[in-house]
């Protein structure tokens, strides 16, 4: 399958050999076997391999999308967990133990900050925060460092880092390196061909695609699986069989879908630049995005994601005023489904770009799939409402 466009691939994973042109959607709680011989063996099977054996472990739906993932971000093997925020939370409990600490690049997604800050410490691990692309960076690490935890392009301002940079560090370490590969959606970024041990993504988004199903997954090179696989196990995480599919289903779409974002979010941004009542557009595809390099070298495409910071003489108020005239763009959390959404950009929850500077007000818009032009008429309402 290697020598197939990712497109191709795209229509062919998590299928079955013959028969149904989709993987059915399997229900079970209990897997039955031909005797206790059958039952005894599994048992010892499971501990290594991938078997039927309970419904905890994982059926044929399930399995599929593994699969499917497994071969887009270009790993070993690959766990599902209900939803993004309990994969980041099964990486961190399976490589990380009481005294290690873990670095953690800034800007983040803000859950996993927090899972951090009063979750993870209960358990006596440490963390903290660093910026990849101060020249100094590696002074953060310390003897205890186990893992480095980086997600890029970052939550909100999309800021990237040097992967393979940071690998040429910590590999020779020792020290275990974790993507949030979300932004990427395990197809147009690929932690683990550009060093990195571990890539979790929030299914949620744009794999699913629709938004009408939770997921996250965990993709590990071989050396680091087994431990992942223990966690899954021993935290009782699994997914159910209709999500799986769902997103699944998802996938089919992924390339296209992620195009039509990418174009139209782009086409929007370029034309966002130039109005007067907006001071910044993050979108590591604009050339004027200080990312943009970086972006160019290691993505592979783009998505729908625009942030805009408003020129910081209009005051919040009005802008929210002005945000009630949009028509197209729901308010509402997530992101990666057909439809656009705008949400505020809370800074002191997040970390900004240049702390020292007081920044205007940020809106994340998400741009759908709905005709481009619609979508700039509808912005053009929340800019004429703040022209006057
Ligand atoms: C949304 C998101 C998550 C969490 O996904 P959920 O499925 O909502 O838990 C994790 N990381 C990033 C970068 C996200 O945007």
């Amino acid at each position: 399958m290697a020598e197939d466009a990712l497109s191709t691939l795209l229509t062919r994973l998590g299928r079955p050999s013959q028969g149904w042109a989709n993987t059915p959607i399997v229900k079970g709680s209990t897997y039955l076997f031909e005797d206790l011989a059958q039952w005894r063996a599994t048992r010892e099977q499971r501990e290594g391999q991938r078997v039927l054996s309970y419904g905890a472990r994982g059926n044929e739906t399930v399995f599929a999308l593994e699969d499917a993932i497994t071969a887009l971000e270009g790993g070993y093997r690959s766990k599902l967990f209900p939803t993004g925020l309990a994969a980041i939370a099964a990486a961190f409990l399976a490589y990380l133990k009481a005294g290690d600490h873990v670095l953690i690049s800034e800007g983040v997604y803000q859950p996993a900050r927090q899972l951090c800050e009063s979750q993870l410490t209960n358990y006596g691990m440490s963390f903290s925060f660093f910026d990849p692309r101060d020249p100094e960076w590696q002074k953060a690490l310390r003897p205890e460092t186990r893992m480095v935890y980086v997600e890029s392009p970052g939550s909100l301002l999309y800021d990237m880092f040097d992967l393979p940079a940071i690998a040429k560090v910590c590999r020779p370490k020792g020290i275990l390196l974790c993507a949030d590969n979300t932004w990427g959606s395990s197809l147009i970024y690929k932690p683990l061909e550009l060093g990195f041990d571990v890539s979790v993504v929030a299914a949620t988004k744009y794999l699913g695609g629709h938004s009408d199903v939770m997921m996250g997954s965990v993709t590990t090179r071989e050396a680091c699986f087994p431990e992942l696989e223990k966690v899954s196990v021993n935290l009782g995480q699994t997914v159910s069989a209709e999500d799986a599919f769902l997103v699944l289903r998802g996938i089919r779409t992924l390339d296209l879908r992620l195009r039509r974002h990418a174009e139209s979010a782009l086409g929007i941004a370029s034309w966002l630049v130039s109005q007067p009542a907006i001071k910044r557009v993050f979108h590591p595809a604009l050339d004027s995005d200080p990312n943009h390099l970086l972006w160019k070298r290691d993505a592979h495409g783009s998505n729908g994601l625009i942030t805009v910071e408003f020129d910081p003489k209009l005051a919040a108020d009005r802008i929210e005023q002005a945000i009630g005239a949009l028509r197209l763009f729901g308010i509402g959390a997530s992101w990666g489904g057909y439809e656009s959404l705008v949400l505020p950009v809370d800074v002191k929850r997040t970390r900004y770009r240049d702390a020292a500077v007081q920044p205007g007000y940020l809106l994340r818009l998400h741009i759908g799939l709905e005709d481009p032009q619609d979508l700039k008429n509808d912005l053009n309402k929340l800019l004429g409402a703040l022209a006057h």
